[in-house]
């Protein structure tokens, strides 16, 4: 029997983890589920799971949350100090589904437990990459990637003879503005942006899919998860998000992993390995696929693409500063308060005035963290439109 552990367990990544875990009731036992307030849904997972806990971020949902469990014997809580406690129960497996940095303490507070943590949640990643790896070597915690690209890597990495590998391939479906000249994304409504070709996701990374500030997040990802120099992680489109990463070696060889565009294949690599497992997936059709197809992405469309990538090679606190400013603009995007182009106009911005130190411990992180909302926010109101 595994434990188990899903902080995010409401959302979409949440959802598909809590599929696979309750078709497998004699192999994985939950202890804790979390959610930020949807007191509903949580309580009836943990209902369905017989969880031992569930946990709301926030306080005030706390009240419905014990309503709806009321009589079932699942122990209720909720707050922040909650959220922390709930992640370092020493959970065999815990998936990590929060979305943001919200999920970086919660992250810390589990890798400490010394167990398998399981990351969709890049933000934490980008933001803390060093903290949280240090943090892992320390309490002997593994880490492993559930981000389909990290996992499609993952799988094919030769960890051994990392010296071999030439360059790490990281497809991008581009979105749903692949095709769209910058002019026509100046007045793209929310509802046209979440739209992803590929993948039904969270409103945050579906609309940092649309402005492929995903793949930026991802590129610092996967430097932070596999050792190859900045410059031998290369991003191409591929718009059928059938390859989900690719791996190349010095001898020419490359590898890939392919699969259905569905998050239950990389949770269920991640959720059984080193062993594999059954998901409810339909053979992949490549036949009714029936082509693959490679582009360059376009800097100029996109230009997170490159504010990520300076970010990475700059290091120390930009990653944190371009993930912050990111998330605050981003929820101005869905709060219609900026245009969709504001948002990687808002990153920039951030980033060229605000240049701390390296941060090196969470505390430090948090506070840049913090800080950069703090001037990306101040952006927002200068462009409410
Ligand atoms: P989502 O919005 O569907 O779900 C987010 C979950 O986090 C929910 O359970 C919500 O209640 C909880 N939450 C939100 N704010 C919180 C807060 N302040 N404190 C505590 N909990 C909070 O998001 P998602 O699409 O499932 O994505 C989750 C993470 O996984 C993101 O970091 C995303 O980038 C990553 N990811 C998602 C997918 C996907 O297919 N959805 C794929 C790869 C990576
Ligand atoms: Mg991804």
């Amino acid at each position: 029997m595994k434990t188990v552990t899903i902080l995010g367990a409401t959302g979409s990544v949440g959802g598909s983890t809590l599929d696979l875990v309750e078709r497998e009731p004699d192999r994985f036992q939950v202890l804790a589920l979390t959610a930020n307030c949807d007191a509903e849904k949580l309580a009836k997972a943990a209902i369905r799971t017989n969880a031992k806990r569930a946990v709301v971020a926030d306080e005030s949902c706390l009240g419905d949350l014990r309503a709806a469990l009321a009589g079932t014997g699942i122990e209720t809580a909720g707050g922040n100090a909650a959220l922390l406690e709930a992640a370092a129960m020493g959970a065999d497996w815990t998936m990590a589904a929060i979305v943001g940095c919200a999920g970086l303490e919660p992250v810390m507070a589990a890798v400490e437990q010394g167990g398998t943590v399981v990351l969709a949640n890049k933000e934490p990643l980008v933001s803390a990459g060093e903290v949280i790896l240090a943090a892992a070597a320390r309490h002997g915690a593994t880490l492993l990637p559930a981000d389909s690209e990290h996992n499609a890597i993952f799988q094919c990495f030769d960890f051994a003879r990392a010296n071999r590998v030439r360059r790490i391939i990281l497809t991008a479906s581009g979105g749903p503005f692949r095709d769209w000249p910058t002019e026509a994304m100046r007045a793209v409504t929310i509802e046209q942006a979440v739209a992803h070709p590929n993948w039904s996701m969270g409103a945050k990374i579906s609309i940092d899919s649309a402005t492929m500030m995903n793949k930026g997040l991802e590129l610092i990802e996967a430097a932070r998860l596999f050792p190859v120099a900045h410059d031998r992680i290369e991003i191409i489109l591929h718009r059928q998000s059938v390859i989900h990463s690719m791996v190349e070696y010095v001898d020419g060889s490359v590898l890939a992993q392919l699969g259905p565009p569905d998050m239950r294949t990389p949770i269920a690599h991640c959720l059984a390995w080193p062993d594999r497992m059954e998901a409810p997936m339909a053979p992949l059709d490549l036949v009714g696929i029936g082509r693959l197809d490679f582009e360059a992405p376009d800097p100029v469309r996109f230009p997170a693409l490159a504010l990520a990538r300076q970010a990475l090679d700059a290091g120390g606190a930009r990653p944190a500063i371009l993930n912050a400013a990111n998330e605050v603009a981003v929820a101005a995007f869905l709060g219609r308060r900026i245009g969709f182009l504001e948002i990687a106009a808002i990153v920039a911005d951030t980033l060229s005035c605000y240049d701390p130190p390296a941060p090196e411990t969470l505390d430090a992180v948090l506070q840049v963290d913090g800080e950069a909302r703090r001037l990306a926010g101040e952006r927002v109101k200068d462009c409410v439109v």
